[in-house]
């Protein structure tokens, strides 16, 4: 969201018209964002989508490199006539979807590379304090706020020329962090208590929350954000593992810490991918059957894991 916003941003300040589509609704906490309230949610405005997707010149695909990313989204975007453009830090790109751009795992966000495209164009002048606060909290979020190494000297040179266009800093930081409900906060108290395992044998910790928990706290698109990173605050701790059972499929989300590849780990074993140390997968099978299935496979990455 933060990419897209800001590119739609700038690009409007250029005379350009623009219009953000999501594949999916997204968390409540994002609204703050300036411009979200014009973003189209496609699950929501499938017609309006597809028109604003027939009849544009360029499509600028955001923080993802291969269509089936976006779910139902996909079959329109590979359809769409006109020139489509990816500006992606994800591996393994589809490259040959797209007519130009770059998938560069180098770079720390999308964010980051859209301020790079900003700048490049020789039309710095153009960001201002809305484009500085959708691109700071793309880096926020990619960069576990400036902790992985990914976090160069050159993001933090992007955040002083950000903060000298009027970026505040800390009204991002509040639009992230403190700007949940009550339940939200009680569900993780609950997830950590009673959903969470620890395998000292594997440095592994897994979360494996089933539907109820999910209807009980009512929990929404984007409550669960940031709750695998919990469990890393765990002396020792090399790789965590969610799994939530969302109605569609067992959505999995994996992070770990120094050479434990999860990206490989997730397309060997969950249909997934992702970066290096952060990764996601999904499974058709039931909670248990997939909980099940991970805790076998640790089995293989024992020694791995305790490097
Ligand atoms: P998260 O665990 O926060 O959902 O995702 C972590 C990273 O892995 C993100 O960069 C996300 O784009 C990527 N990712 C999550 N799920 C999948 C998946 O099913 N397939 C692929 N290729 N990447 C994923």
């Amino acid at each position: 969201m933060g990419s897209s916003l800001a590119l739609g941003h700038f690009l409007q300040k250029l005379g350009h018209t623009v219009t953000v589509i999501s594949p999916t609704n997204w968390a409540g906490w994002v609204n703050w964002m300036p411009g979200t309230k014009q973003v189209i949610d496609f699950e929501q405005h499938k017609q309006i989508a597809q028109e604003k997707i027939a009849g544009a010149d360029w499509l600028f695909c955001l923080d993802f490199n291969i269509f089936h990313r976006t779910k139902n989204l996909a079959e329109h975007l590979a359809n769409a006539p006109c020139t489509k453009i990816l500006v992606d830090h994800h591996q393994q790109p589809d490259t040959p979807s797209f007519h130009f751009g770059i998938s560069d795992t180098s770079k720390s966000s999308t964010c980051e590379m859209i301020y790079d495209i900003i700048v490049g164009s020789g039309q710095a002048d153009k960001l201002d304090a809305d484009i500085a606060a959708c691109l700071y909290a793309g880096i926020v979020g990619d960069t576990g706020s400036f902790r992985f190494s990914s976090a160069t000297a050159s993001v933090h040179r992007m955040v002083a020329d950000l903060k000298d266009h009027g970026l505040n800093h800390g009204r991002v930081h509040e639009g992230l962090y403190d700007n949940y409900l009550e339940n939200r906060l009680r569900f993780m108290g609950h997830v950590l208590l009673n959903r969470m395992e620890v395998f000292y044998e594997y440095n592994t910790a897994l979360i494996a929350i089933p539907k109820q928990d999910l209807l009980k706290y009512q929990i929404r698109t984007g409550d669960t954000d940031g709750l695998v990173n919990l469990p890393h605050s765990i002396q020792g701790i090399r790789l965590v593992a969610l799994c939530i059972d969302r109605d569609e499929e067992r959505k999995w989300s994996f992070r770990s810490k120094g050479d434990f590849d999860c990206n490989q780990f997730a397309r060997d074993h969950f249909e997934g991918g992702g970066h290096f140390n952060a990764a996601g997968g999904r499974s058709s099978d039931s909670l248990s059957g997939t909980v099940e299935s991970f805790r076998t496979i640790l089995n293989q990455y024992q020694q791995a894991l305790n490097k």
